[in-house]
């Protein structure tokens, strides 16, 4: 097993696992509940990590990655709120604070 990716949104993490898996590549989440587990130290450490099962596949897993990744970098994006353009490096709204989707 290899350590593909970790991120402190376990959701991002299934989603890639659920891209990973339709490409015929087993992984595995780690630290899937840690972050409600220890109190308040929701530190680096306590992120959920996906893992590469097979470390056969470990290149092309990381193929996909950063395709998805690339895919959702550079591009900016329009708020559901308000409409308003965000940079493709924000999470939320400049204007009205409503996350990215
Ligand atoms: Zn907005």
């Amino acid at each position: 097993m290899k350590k593909l990716y970790t991120h402190e949104n376990r959701l991002i993490i299934y989603n890639l696992k659920n891209v990973l898996q339709h490409a015929g590549i087993a992984s595995q989440v780690i630290n899937e509940y840690a972050s409600g587990g220890v109190g308040d130290l929701a530190t680096f450490d306590t992120w959920p990590e996906l893992w590469v099962s097979n470390n056969d596949q470990f290149d092309q897993a990381e193929s996909i990655l950063r395709n998805i990744v690339a895919a959702h970098s550079g591009q900016e994006w329009y708020c559901r709120g308000c409409q308003e353009k965000n940079g493709a490096a924000f999470e939320l709204c400049w204007n009205c604070g409503r996350v990215s989707e």
